[in-house]
């Protein structure tokens, strides 16, 4: 990483706080001073649908201790503490439960299971009609952002991962075939102050495109939405911090000249420019 993540703060990392991921908070907020990111949003996964991999694993404790060693080996970075809570509109309360007590400078949503559909794996899309499951994504996404209290949703479109793992070759356009639910989403995320994540995993998957598309954010932008945040969901090598920069091209390219970081649960901006 060269060049423009000097701009950047990543704000969707995970580290071995997350049972999925592989490099230690420490050793990442190192990696993150060489590659000259402005800051460091760790999330940490706290999931309770009972099919999910993760489901049980977290520790506040032991997150408190490895957030506590990344502030000590990289003591001039920003490094902020979040957490990634799955379906949050059917287990915030149960989330705030884990988290009681200990103090996170954000919460992000997000959603990864449709029923007993994982829609991160081709088996979520098994004998099912494409569209009816994504229009039902966008929907449950609306219920997330009416009503669950999170800072962040992420990953908005995480679904083309599990489509294109299954090799269906539908194409489908949310910004198109559903402007109504899209507009309901962000008026709903814009009333509540909760900022769309522009995620950059997707661009080393087969789907090779953000989440959300350039077309839905710029949906967002253009119903007033201004709180976006920059995150390459890195689980470990060889994939660290990446899409970052081509994550603010996408960003410019709609419009965007910031974006923003939580810090103890308030949105600061920062320039992209
Ligand atoms: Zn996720
Ligand atoms: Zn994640």
């Amino acid at each position: 990483m060269t060049g423009i993540a000097g701009r950047i703060v990543d704000m969707h990392v995970h580290t071995t706080d997350s049972p999925d991921a592989e490099i230690e908070a420490a050793e990442l907020a190192a990696r993150a001073v060489s590659a000259g990111l402005r800051g460091l949003g760790f999330v940490a996964h706290l999931d309770f649908h009972p099919a999910d991999f993760c489901t049980g694993a977290f520790s506040a404790s032991g997150y408190d201790d490895s957030f506590g060693q990344a502030c000590s080996r990289a003591p001039g970075a920003m490094l902020l503490k979040g957490v990634e809570i799955g379906e949050p509109h059917l287990f915030m309360d149960r989330a705030e439960e884990a988290m009681a007590g200990r103090r996170y400078d954000f919460v992000t949503g997000a959603l990864h299971w449709i029923g007993d559909r994982l829609l991160l794996d081709a088996s979520g899309f098994d004998g099912s009609n494409p569209e009816d499951l994504v229009e039902r994504y966008i929907q449950e996404s609306v219920v997330i952002a009416e009503t669950s209290r999170i800072d962040i949703l992420a990953h908005f479109g995480i679904w083309r991962r599990g489509l294109a793992r299954s090799g269906s070759p539908a194409e489908i356009d949310e910004a198109v075939l559903w402007p109504g639910l899209l507009g309901r989403l962000f008026e709903a995320m814009i009333d509540r102050g909760i900022a769309l994540e522009l995620n950059t995993a997707g661009l080393r998957r087969r789907e090779a495109v953000t989440y959300p598309t350039p077309a839905v954010l710029s949906t967002y932008r253009r119903l007033g939405g201004r709180l976006v945040t920059l995150g390459s969901d890195t689980h470990g090598e060889p994939h660290v911090f990446f899409g970052l920069s081509r994550g603010a091209e996408v960003l410019a390219a709609a419009g965007f000249d910031r974006a923003f970081f939580f810090r103890e649960g308030e949105p600061v901006p920062y320039p992209l420019g």
